[in-house]
C-alpha cells in the first residue's frame, strides 16, 4: 500500500527476513517499545494467513525473552490493536518492555454485569465458534522447554 507508514518503514530495523520485520517504535510508550510487522500489507489480524501469524508470535516469544535478557525489566505487555485504537491500518504485534517504574499504566476499570447478559454473550461467542473445530485444531500446540528459558524463573522471582 503506497502511503502506509508500515509498508515503507526503514528507521530504527532490529529485524528483517522474508515475512516480516520488526522496528523500534517512533514514539514509544516505554523504553524498547518493539513493533513487529508482517511485510505484505494486512489491514486487520483476521486477514493475516495463519502461517504468518503463526511466525509474528513466535518471533514475539523470542524477542521477549530477548528483552528479559538484555533489559531491567519485570515483564513485558504483548498488545494488539485489531481496528479501535489502531493509529496504523497496518496489522501489528506491539511488544512493551515493562518495569515497575515505568509510569504507564493500563487503568482498567472493572465492568459488572448481570448473570442474563453474561449468558448471552457466552451463549453469542460459543455459536461464533461452532464449526471452527478444524481451524482451532490445525494450529497445534508447540511445547516448550521450560528448563532452558531461565529468564521465566528470574521473572517469577521477580514479581511480588
Ligand atoms: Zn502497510
Amino acid at each position: 500500500m503506497t502511503n502506509c507508514k508500515y509498508c515503507k518503514i526503514e528507521n530504527n530495523l532490529i529485524y528483517e527476513d522474508n515475512i516480516m520485520l520488526a522496528f523500534l517504535k517512533e514514539k514509544p510508550c516505554t523504553s524498547g517499545h518493539i513493533i513487529i510487522v508482517p511485510k505484505e500489507h494486512f489491514t486487520i489480524m483476521e486477514q493475516v494467513p495463519n502461517e504468518i501469524i503463526g511466525k509474528m508470535f513466535d518471533f514475539s516469544n523470542i524477542l521477549s525473552g530477548i528483552l528479559f535478557e538484555v533489559m531491567q525489566i519485570q515483564g513485558t505487555n504483548i498488545i494488539i490493536n485489531n481496528g479501535f485504537e489502531q493509529d496504523v491500518p497496518h496489522f501489528s504485534i506491539n511488544i512493551l518492555p515493562r518495569t515497575e517504574k515505568d509510569d504507564l499504566n493500563f487503568n482498567f476499570k472493572p465492568l459488572k454485569f448481570k448473570d442474563d447478559q453474561i449468558d448471552v454473550i457466552m451463549h453469542n461467542i460459543k455459536k461464533g465458534l461452532k464449526g471452527k473445530e478444524k481451524a482451532i485444531e490445525e494450529k497445534k500446540p508447540k511445547l516448550i522447554d521450560n528448563k532452558k528459558s531461565s529468564w521465566i524463573e528470574k521473572t517469577f522471582i521477580r514479581i511480588p
